[in-house]
């Protein structure tokens, strides 16, 4: 089979290779779309899992079946399926403490393009694809589906992470395609006002259509002093950090009232140190909590997210902005989330309808 991979850090290119084997709870599954993600981008030119040799890339991604082990039961091959970007082993200590994203050591539930081959390819391995895998909803087109994959539960993730209550003024740092879901979740979850960061013109309209009411540049002045403004020096019960850097933090622990909460989605590639300011930490008393957290991944979650998506209670065609057709429009597709053009969203690359 073929996949498009990372040759090494910096480089990519097209790889054939064996089509994985599928152990007795395993599934081999063909991918209908895949997505580019800003973390590819990450893993390939910032180095960010460490050097990789030929390992192919992708974590985002609906599929169809074609294989499944002797212990699988309820998926079978021709099945549609969601693929979430965290794969656990559902088994595991970890999971059975709660954090199935840590099953087998730190964030090691991201298996795909990480421990093992990715999703760009002809054929890919699920491992516990009971536990893993959800049946593909009928009226969930494969574009939108793969936005489930990761975009969905990790911008949902930050919300859960930063515990958004009804009524709640919630500020999103980032609203690239991950803080655009967390501005609908914290929606969904009843936020009375939301405060969203970023400045790519198209975002900024997406991010009204999920639910932002006002808006602020992080290119415009410090984000507290922003914030502090708007909210008549109150600042925000709640944040949700999805762009920016280390420095980020200080500034929204800067914008939380006493017993407030962050939830970090964020991938933080470089900086060895997170600075929390002493005085608006409450001189340590401040009951300000910071939470940082790779999304948990399962199908649980993939049937529950497809199901709000299933619905209609919440629209993710907005994300894939560029989608193109056909294996050999990936590696434009991957370069163009490098280039990151100002109209970019998501690039989606479909295989079938
Ligand atoms: P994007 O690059 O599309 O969006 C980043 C956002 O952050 C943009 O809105 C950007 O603004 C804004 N931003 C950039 N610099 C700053 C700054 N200095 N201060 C405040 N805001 C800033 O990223 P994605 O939405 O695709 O992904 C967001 C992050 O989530 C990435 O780091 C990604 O690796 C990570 N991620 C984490 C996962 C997890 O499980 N925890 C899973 C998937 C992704 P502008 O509009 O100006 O561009
Ligand atoms: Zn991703």
């Amino acid at each position: 089979m073929k996949g498009f991979a990372m040759l090494k850090i910096g480089e990519v290119g097209w790889v054939e290779k064996d089509v994985p084997a599928c152990g007795p709870m395993d599934a081999i599954v063909k991918p209908l779309a895949v997505a580019i993600c800003t973390s590819d981008v990450h893993t390939v030119w910032e180095g960010a899992v460490g050097e990789r040799h030929n390992m192919i890339l992708g974590h985002e991604g609906c599929g169809e079946v074609v294989e499944v082990g002797s212990m699988v039961k309820d998926f079978k091959p021709g099945d549609r399926v969601l693929v979430p970007a965290i794969t656990p082993d559902w088994n595991s200590l970890e999971a059975q403490a709660g954090y199935s994203m840590h099953s087998g050591g730190m964030l090691a539930g991201w298996k795909f393009s990480n421990f093992k081959d990715g999703v760009f390819s002809e054929f890919f391995h699920v491992n516990d694809a009971d536990g893993n895998l959800a049946h593909l909803p009928s009226n969930i087109n494969v574009v939108d589906a793969c936005m489930l994959s990761d975009m969905v539960p990790t911008g949902f993730h930050g919300v859960e992470l930063a515990d958004v209550q009804f009524g709640d003024t919630v500020l999103v740092v980032g609203i690239g395609p991950v803080g655009l879901m967390s501005v609908a979740g914290a929606n969904l979850r009843g936020a009375s006002r939301i405060i969203a960061v970023g400045t790519r013109p198209n975002c900024v309209e997406a991010a009204k259509g999920y639910g932002a009411t006002d808006f602020i540049s992080y290119k415009n002045g410090t984000i507290e002093e922003q914030v502090l403004a708007l909210t008549d020096v109150k600042g925000v019960d709640k944040a949700i950090i999805a762009g920016g850097s280390v420095d980020t933090f200080s500034s929204v622990v800067k914008c939380l009232k006493p017993g407030g909460k962050i939830g970090n989605v964020n991938y933080l590639g470089s900086g060895d140190v997170i600075d929390i300011p002493r005085v608006e930490w409450g001189v340590g008393m401040g009951h300000k909590q910071i939470n940082g957290g790779l999304m948990p991944g399962g199908r649980l979650r993939m049937e529950k997210l497809g199901a709000l998506v299933a619905s209609g209670r919440l629209d993710v065609s907005p994300l894939s902005t560029h989608v193109f057709e056909g294996w050999d429009k990936l590696p434009e597709a991957l370069q163009l989330m490098k280039d990151k053009p100002a109209d970019l969203i998501k690039p989606v690359v479909k295989f079938a309808d």
